[in-house]
């Protein structure tokens, strides 16, 4: 059976919740800090909770991929690097989910070492704790979720799939075979 994990309401209180702690977490930095999304599943994290920012921020964004399906492949591709340079600035990541950690010690790692910010700071609308590989300091933390289960919709994905659904699901065993079969004639998600 597929189950609602976060409700629409519960989503928007999150973000309201995040956009809070992350004011508290900003507000004094000299210059302009950057709110900076990692595409394409922290989209509706980013727009809900930033409206709740009540000072000077940057939007960017940033294109990784490390996902084949459900499966942790491990493996992290840059796909788009980030607009503007952080050089001296506070960097926030915005993530919609920490799960083994791979791609946010990547990105991490990534940032400080080619433009030399004066901090990176991680923001989750998601911490999946069961598979945690690396330890890696989150500041804000919307939700925290303990079993290991895939989730979907607001923003989460399959295949690309569900990212417009307003809230967040674990789909079902029967849902994931209808949408393979679905998949599997759908020339464009073959070559995602
Ligand atoms: P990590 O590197 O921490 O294992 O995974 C981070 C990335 O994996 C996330 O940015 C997200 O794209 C993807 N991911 C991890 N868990 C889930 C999940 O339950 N559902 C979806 N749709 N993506 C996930």
């Amino acid at each position: 059976m597929s189950e609602v994990v976060m409700s629409q309401e519960l989503c928007e209180a999150t973000y309201k919740k995040v956009g809070q702690e992350l004011t508290e977490l900003l507000k004094n930095e000299e210059k302009r800090p950057i709110l900076l999304c990692v595409m394409k599943g922290a989209m509706n994290f980013l727009i809900g909770m930033m409206k709740y920012v009540e000072c000077p921020v940057i939007v960017d964004y940033i294109h990784i991929s490390s996902y084949d399906g459900t499966d942790s492949t491990g493996k992290i591709n840059l796909l788009k690097d980030m607009t503007f340079n952080p050089e001296g600035r506070t960097v926030v990541i915005v993530e919609d989910v920490i799960d083994t950690g791979l791609s946010l010690a990547y990105l991490k790692d990534y940032l400080n070492k080619k433009y030399h910010p004066k901090d990176v700071k991680i923001a989750v609308f998601v911490d999946k704790t069961a598979r945690r590989k690396v330890d890696v300091k989150v500041d804000v933390v919307g939700f925290t979720m303990n079993v290991d289960k895939y989730i979907v919709g607001n923003g989460f994905d399959y295949h690309d799939m569900f990212r417009n659904v307003p809230y967040v699901f674990t789909p079902s065993e029967e849902d994931f075979k209808k949408w393979d079969e679905m998949i599997a004639k759908d020339p464009l998600m073959k070559n995602e």
